[in-house]
């Protein structure tokens, strides 16, 4: 069950779009204020602000800045695969990725089965 090429390209279409949305949200969050950290950081380094507060927004910036930086590199990784060939392969088991999946997931890099399984070893053996 591959990928017909309409798919591929319409999937290819998905994740650069996906891709440029999430690079110019990054790069705005990142210049507000015309300082290249996250405000909570420059908050929480800056005098008289009431530490508590300024930690806690610092800890919602890195958070959200992290999972963002995550699903940036993921669609990065799908963009490659997609160019250099094991696009809609699954890491795992070499076994197709099903179309249904990829076009809710366009960066999904294994199948259901085996991204279950990493799971519970993730659960088992917690980083
Ligand atoms: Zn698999």
């Amino acid at each position: 069950m591959s990928l017909t090429t309409a798919q591929t390209q319409a999937l290819g279409t998905d994740l650069r779009r996906r891709r440029d949305l999430l690079a110019a949200e990054l790069r705005e969050r990142l210049h507000t204020s015309g300082q290249d950290v996250p405000a909570g950081l420059r908050d929480y380094l800056g005098a008289g602000v009431d530490p508590s507060e300024a930690y806690e927004e610092l800890a919602d910036d890195l958070a959200w800045l992290g999972h963002e930086t995550i699903v940036l590199r993921r669609l990065d990784a799908a963009l490659r695969r997609l160019s250099i060939g094991g696009y809609g392969t699954c890491i795992y088991c070499g076994g197709d990725i099903p179309p249904e999946r990829l076009q809710a997931m366009p960066a999904a890099e294994s199948c259901v089965a085996c991204q279950e399984a990493a799971e519970r070893e993730r659960r088992r053996h917690p980083a």
